[in-house]
């Protein structure tokens, strides 16, 4: 590597007071139009492309190895940076000095610039290629703005990060959905949420934490918005109910949306997607007046049933936005969502969707450890599995409340994604474990 590439900049977003002088641009050629005489190569890196115009009568040898490289080789220039309305981005570089990095070889897995459609299936198996494209990278832009902004909503209101193990000896739920892991001459399994261990949290005095990290979930499903495993961000928050959370998320993703707005013009253009702030607070429908909205839209779900998509598209039809649904019936929430203390069949369980898709579930925590043991009986789960859990709640326990949102259908949501598959880097399903 030679010295002067220390002094590397963006060609990608080259400014004004760069013009007339000399600047070092590195990345990948993604395009060579050689006219003979004189040539055009589009430099790709970061932050977009650049022109390199180079002349053959300045310096043929520089313009053969320029001219004969490959599609996507890496290279180093160094060069006069001078405006050209021309060129795209109106402006060019005329190298003088160049080092290539590295040739890539030929034919590449799938193209960069080709404007062919390619399926989603070819650009995950090429991934590291696929990345490459503007419309690719953005998303992932995209999602670390939204992160960005959650975590600034976390810390202004005082929330601890924590992580939590992330291989478990029993079930979150007793649910079947968990992939086994040796653990020495234990059976183990990796966790599918970190429920258990923020609630356990609460019994210390921590407050309120957050952990953003993975939750791995064997659901056979082959949907759009399904993985076997995601990204979590989760929170606890103790001496408060859902509405106190419910206010917390909504902020979340206010601040997320701003964040993206601020930090991420450029990628939403590329993704053609128009953002706007979320106003609060976001509608908030019972569960009970979702039955009534299915029905009378002639989908028919009696109270107590789950909202199967066909109802939340009916529901989504009423709403804009997010909204959240509160209210559940406590049977078909999970054990740890507190009832009602006046009408116990229903709970202070919600959910956060986005038309008809879910994308967090929350609740006001069973806090009362004689309930909770009733609770998992009632679930048909055995309360002695849960005792490092239940210990916690037997020595001074706050009431507490928290959720958890998933990520990748975050930013599904907010960059218009068709599948959760395009907003994580290396997806695991059920076909996918590689790359
Ligand atoms: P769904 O009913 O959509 O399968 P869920 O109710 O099983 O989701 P929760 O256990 O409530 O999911 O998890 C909280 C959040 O985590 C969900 O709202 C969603 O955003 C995200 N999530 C859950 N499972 C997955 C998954 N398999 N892939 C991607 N995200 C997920
Ligand atoms: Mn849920």
């Amino acid at each position: 590597m030679q010295d002067w590439l220390k002094e590397r900049v963006y060609g990608g977003n080259i400014t004004a007071e760069l013009h007339g002088k000399e600047a070092v641009v590195a990345g990948w050629v993604q395009d060579i139009r050689n006219l003979g005489g004189i040539a055009f190569i589009q430099l790709r890196d970061r932050e977009g492309t650049v022109q390199l115009t180079a002349l053959k009568k300045e310096n043929r040898e520089l313009f053969k190895t320029l001219t004969t490289l490959n599609r996507e080789s890496v290279v180093a220039v160094k060069g006069l940076v001078q405006p050209n309305k021309e060129a795209p981005g109106g402006l060019e570089i005329l190298p003088r000095t160049l080092d290539v990095l590295n040739a890539a070889a030929a034919p590449l897995p799938m193209g960069v610039i080709d404007k062919v459609g390619v399926e989603l299936d070819t650009r995950l198996n090429a991934r590291f290629i696929d990345l490459r494209r503007p419309e690719s990278a953005a998303v992932f832009r995209i999602r670390s703005s939204v992160l960005r902004g959650i975590r600034a909503q976390f810390e202004s209101e005082g929330f601890i990060e924590v992580h939590t193990p992330k291989i478990v000896a029993t079930a979150t739920e007793g649910g079947t959905a968990l992939f086994p892991v040796q653990y020495f001459e234990r059976k183990a399994f990796l966790n599918q949420s970190p429920q258990l261990f923020k609630q356990m949290l609460m019994a210390t005095g921590f407050d309120r934490i957050y952990e953003i990290g993975p939750a791995f979930r064997a659901e056979l499903h082959d949907t759009v918005r399904h993985l076997n495993e995601f990204t979590s961000i989760d929170i606890e928050m103790a001496f408060t109910d859902e509405e106190g959370v419910m206010g917390v998320l909504e902020r979340c993703l206010q601040s997320a949306v701003k964040r993206v707005l601020e930090e991420r013009p450029k990628e939403l253009a590329t993704l053609n997607v128009q953002l706007e702030v979320p106003k609060l607070p976001f509608q908030r429908l019972t569960y009970t007046q979702c039955v009534e909205i299915a029905n009378s839209k002639g989908v028919k779900v009696e109270w107590g049933d789950d909202l199967e998509m066909d109802a939340t598209k009916a529901i989504a039809g009423e709403t804009q936005g997010f909204y959240f649904i509160t209210r559940w019936p406590t049977a078909i929430k999970p054990f740890y969502a507190h009832p009602f203390e006046d009408n116990p069949k229903e709970s202070r369980g919600f959910d956060l969707m986005f038309g008809e898709k879910e994308i967090t579930s929350g609740a006001q925590r069973v806090h009362e450890h004689d309930l909770l043991v009733q609770r998992l009986k009632d679930k048909g789960l055995d309360p002695e599995s849960f005792d490092f859990y239940l210990q916690a709640f037997r020595y001074g326990m706050p009431p507490h409340a928290g959720w958890g949102l998933g990520a990748e259908r975050t930013v599904m949501i907010l960059t218009r994604r068709e599948n959760v598959r395009e907003c994580v880097l290396f997806p695991r399903d059920r076909r996918r474990l590689s790359p």
